[in-house]
């Protein structure tokens, strides 16, 4: 502890609501790695730990989805709508305003800073 910060004893519990009011972010939009095309704002970007950048909803008609079913469980794999691309899975989640978490490869993501 930095005795000179005494509020920086507050402690981050990684299971708590994620409120985007109070998630400062870069301004921009990240686009499929592959095409270009724009997926996902950075606004609608968390982190939930898990490693994978996680997003709580995608931009227009930019990503598909397609139902799986292997090995007797559902999953919802998400791909690009341009390219066909695989982004990642589309899991249900209390926490996010839309109960949805985009789960997706970071190397399928391209990062495009707001001018
Ligand atoms: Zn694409």
């Amino acid at each position: 502890m930095n005795p000179t910060h005494p509020k920086t004893t507050k402690i981050l519990v990684r299971n708590q609501p994620v409120n985007p009011e109070e998630r400062p972010h870069e301004p921009g939009v990240y686009t499929c790695a592959s095409c270009g095309h724009v997926l996902f704002e950075a606004d609608k970007k968390f982190d939930v730990g898990s490693g994978f950048p996680s997003f709580w909803q995608h931009a227009g008609e930019s990503v598909r989805q397609n139902h799986l079913d292997t090995y007797g469980r559902d999953r919802i794999q998400l791909l690009c709508n341009r390219c066909s691309q695989h982004l990642g899975h589309l899991f249900e989640d209390k926490r996010t305003p839309t109960g949805l978490r985009y789960c997706i490869n970071a190397n399928a993501l391209q990062f495009k800073a707001e001018e």
